[in-house]
């Protein structure tokens, strides 16, 4: 169940060529991610820009360590067809170089400037230019480093206490004394962040930041790891907590190609509703002792060939038997059930053909771009009919508890937005 969405202040990003994203109040959650190579490599940056672009982000941030990136970016904000955020550590000089540059928003954590005056001189520069800032208290960035006793009796309060405890009252002070420097300079264009690694504090972080501040939340589980561990962590998480109304902007982060953060991201908001989904649906069963043909092969080419093949938001279910599968594929527009070595394919609850395995994913890609054509030549609709094939009984003597709900034995749930 979603919660309504927790009501911000906006920033808005982007230019008349890029178009333009808004973060915040009603605006759709949207996604970001960063490039993994070199800014000052224009090229190579523009190329992963692009990946990303067609992955479906709509904010791409890059790093910029030296002059030569900040340099670079002139090139890029000529030609980059979504918004650019600057990241900036340390030298406030590179924040200024990319606001002269056309940045779309910096990054920027004012604990690692050590000059409040150049501090104030980035918030002054980003007011006349009318560009936000993403203000970060990431767990990495406001624990003492240098000092490791000091970090251990930080981290070791935090640990003791566990959860809830010192680390988030450590991110809530600094992003407090934070934003009294934008404030104090009539500031307010602001995202804020507040990531760690640990995925319970990042919901508790957000959690308690929306209950204080009103600015845009920028949703994030920072050094997550590898795809296969970062993916849980991130959804976990993030998916908690837009689930709660609470985010504006997420990215997930991965140590791995940047496209499978913006995959992720996308099909996390498309999960809960919160983007329409744009190309394929894939259904597939987890397969068991019923299965008779090789299913995960199967899924895999299918999804292969379809993601670059199919625009259309098609449902397509790929199951593995005829017992529990119809169940499970409905509501999908073309669908395959498989037994005995064969496949029974179906396109909108009609059956159209039974092949040898050896011929399915053939004759299944040759189904959904056949429908797909008769979608666009308006002869059919998306999600019109349904596969309603008659499965054996599912349910026995016991009754589908329908009888039970008519009788009132069934408590009335009342399913929010709905
Ligand atoms: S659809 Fe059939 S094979 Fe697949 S998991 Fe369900 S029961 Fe098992």
């Amino acid at each position: 169940m979603t919660q309504e969405r927790r009501q911000t202040r906006t920033i808005t990003l982007g230019d008349d060529r890029t178009g333009r994203v808004t973060i915040g109040g009603d605006a759709p959650v949207s996604v970001q991610s960063m490039t993994s190579c070199y800014t000052h490599e224009i090229d190579t940056c523009l190329a992963e820009i692009e990946k990303l672009a067609a992955a479906g982000v709509d904010v791409v941030r890059v790093a910029v360590p030296e002059r030569k990136d900040t340099e670079a970016l002139v090139e890029i904000m000529k030609v980059t067809p979504v918004p650019i955020v600057a990241d900036v550590h340390f030298h406030y000089k590179r924040a200024l170089e990319a606001v002269a540059a056309g940045i779309h928003k910096i990054r920027l954590n004012p604990g690692n400037i050590k000059d409040r005056e150049q501090v104030n001189q980035v918030i002054d520069a980003c007011k006349e230019a009318g560009i936000p800032i993403r203000i970060g208290v990431n767990e990495g960035s406001i624990i003492e480093r240098r000092d490791k006793q000091k970090r251990q009796s930080e981290l070791g309060a935090y640990f003791e206490g566990h959860r809830s405890g010192h680390l988030l009252a450590i991110m809530i002070a600094k992003l407090e004394e934070y934003l009294e420097i934008f404030e104090a300079r009539d500031f307010h264009d602001v995202a804020i962040s507040a990531k760690s690694m640990d995925a319970r504090l990042v919901i508790d972080a957000y959690t308690e930041i929306s209950r204080r501040f009103d600015y845009p939340l920028h949703l994030g589980v920072t050094h997550a790891g590898t795809r296969e561990t970062g993916s849980i962590r991130s959804i976990a998480a993030l998916g908690t907590l837009l689930a709660n109304g609470i985010g504006d902007t997420l990215r997930i982060s991965y140590a791995s190609d940047p496209v499978y953060e913006v995959e992720d991201g996308v099909e996390l908001l498309c999960s809960l509703d919160m983007r329409e989904r744009k190309g394929i649906e894939l259904i597939a069963c987890p397969t068991c002792g019923r299965i008779q043909v090789d299913l995960f092969t199967l899924v895999e080419d299918v999804k292969k060939t379809l993601e670059t093949e199919i625009e259309l938001p098609i449902k397509v279910a790929v199951m593995g038997c005829i017992v529990n599968g119809p169940g499970e594929a409905e509501g999908a527009d073309v669908a395959v059930f498989a037994g005995d070595r064969r496949g029974i394919i179906y396109v909108q609850g009609e059956k159209v053909a039974n092949v040898p395995e050896a011929e399915i994913q053939e004759r299944l890609l040759a189904e959904c771009r056949a429908f797909e054509e008769r979608v666009r030549a308006g002869e059919a609709s998306l999600g019109q009919k349904v596969v309603d094939i008659v499965p054996p009984d599912p349910i026995g003597d016991l009754g589908s508890g329908v009888e039970k709900i008519r009788a009132g034995m069934v408590e009335k749930i009342t399913v929010e937005g709905e």
